[in-house]
């Protein structure tokens, strides 16, 4: 095992970049192609004033990272966060471009960041920050450039912002620039639980592949944000038994199984608190339940959660990444040896920007589809993009990671070689 600092196995474009190196190598990818893809197309970062309530100004940093238009406009989130680094969205950026060809939909990869903690914020704060976010990058988004959508902190009004201040610059009402907006300004049915239900096919792929069954299978999640919670709905009316659920200020544990339901309601009514004292289930601490009995574990919150400081303590058979990233590299090894199953990130959690490409169609048609034909597809897909994952691992003797990203990386460097390059 490669030896490397803590601070380094923690910085997510390390952990980004050790797995694209280590799969290029394994498909001896051409070293122009490893050269153009390893790093990103284009860095925006942008400083942002804002006129606070109190009249005061602020400035924000953001950035807008775009990996890659080889296969299409870039396509990723934006995430409203305190710690949010260049080095950090860049890695979010590079995954986007690979989830994307993962599930073959015609994106590249971008990744959006503001250094902001939005709870410190009003309303109206947030919207001014978002709008002028937005006019900073008039120039470099649109429907068939770079197409934001939300990603942790970030929701519908979001995009409802976003796509209002384009739509402004343009002199017309311009759906399609973003995703994730509400269903009736142009978003699509069953995007917003999108990434759960992914989440959830990717596991009844998972337990199909170990013969298991969905009544049997003991669940704990990490994160109970919108992926989190979608995912722990969906699983537990499938049979799925969660026993367990972490978040960041507190976990809760039943080994009868958790009744989501009632959880779902008293999070509504005591939104400040979260889940924290729900007398449905007893209370943990969230960093115990990572390494706690279950079958099915899913990280779904943000990155390094699974590190070398823990992985060796995981009980799990199968993993499933709801989050981006939340798996370090050093941590991969340790769970390789340990035979987990793991379905990382870029396959795990597209379900969200799968029925992210449904909206933007729907958009650029004006025909909106049923809720049951975007579940449909988005079921279609993923499964044709879990099966590809696994026979890629069994063909080329490689964990799922590795797969993924090589199917990723031939995919992205099959179309590059076929444009050729512009001089
Ligand atoms: N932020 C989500 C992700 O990381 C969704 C991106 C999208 O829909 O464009 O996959």
């Amino acid at each position: 095992m490669k030896t490397v600092s803590l601070e380094q196995e923690l910085n997510p474009w390390e952990a980004q970049a050790a797995r694209f190196d280590f799969a290029a190598q394994k498909l001896n990818l051409d070293e122009g192609l490893w050269k153009i893809l390893r790093y990103p197309q284009r860095e925006i970062i942008v400083h942002i004033p804002v006129a606070m309530d109190d009249g005061r100004i602020e400035v924000f940093t953001g950035f807008r990272v775009q990996h890659s238009i080889a296969r299409g406009p870039a396509k990723g989130g934006v995430r409203y966060s305190p710690d949010v680094t260049l080095d950090e969205v860049r890695a979010l950026a590079s995954w986007m471009t690979w989830k994307c060809a993962v599930v073959n939909i015609p994106f590249g990869g971008a990744k959006g960041g503001v250094i902001v903690d939005p709870k410190k914020l009003t309303l109206s704060e947030l919207e001014r920050l978002t709008r002028r976010y937005t006019a900073e990058l008039i120039e470099f988004i649109g429907p068939e450039k770079d197409v934001p959508a939300p990603d942790v902190n970030t929701n519908e009004q979001t995009m409802a912002w976003m796509m209002d201040t384009y739509s402004m610059h343009m002199r017309q009402t311009v759906t399609a620039v973003v995703t994730g907006k509400p269903i009736n300004i142009g978003g699509s049915r069953g995007r917003r639980e999108a990434t759960g239900r992914g989440v959830m096919i990717n596991c009844d792929e998972a337990l199909k592949k170990f013969n298991m069954n969905r009544e049997s299978t003991r669940v704990i999640i990490q994160g109970f944000g919108n992926v989190g919670s979608n995912a722990a709905k969906l699983m537990s009316d499938a049979g799925y038994k969660i026993i367990g659920i972490a978040e960041y200020n507190g976990g809760l544990y039943n080994r009868n199984g958790i009744n989501i339901d009632d959880l779902l309601e008293f999070r509504d009514r005591n939104p400040s608190r979260g889940i924290v004292g729900f007398d449905g289930a007893e209370a943990a601490d969230p960093r115990e339940l990572l390494v706690t009995d279950c079958d099915v574990l899913i990280p779904a919150a943000t990155e390094n959660v699974i590190t070398s400081q823990n992985a060796a303590g995981i009980k799990a058979k199968i993993i499933c990444e709801g989050a981006n990233g939340p798996t370090t590299a050093t941590a991969d090894e340790i769970l390789a040896d340990k035979r987990v199953f793991v379905i990382p990130d870029i396959l795990a959690n597209a379900g969200g920007v799968t029925a992210s490409y449904f909206e933007w169609v729907q958009d650029r048609q004006g025909y909106f589809w049923k809720e049951s034909a975007v579940n449909d597809q988005l079921e279609f897909i993923l499964r044709e993009a879990f099966e590809d994952v696994v026979q890629f691992s069994e063909t080329h003797a490689v964990n799922n990671r590795i797969a993924a990203y090589m199917l990723a990386i031939s995919r992205v460097g099959h179309t590059i070689r076929l444009r050729g390059i512009y001089a």
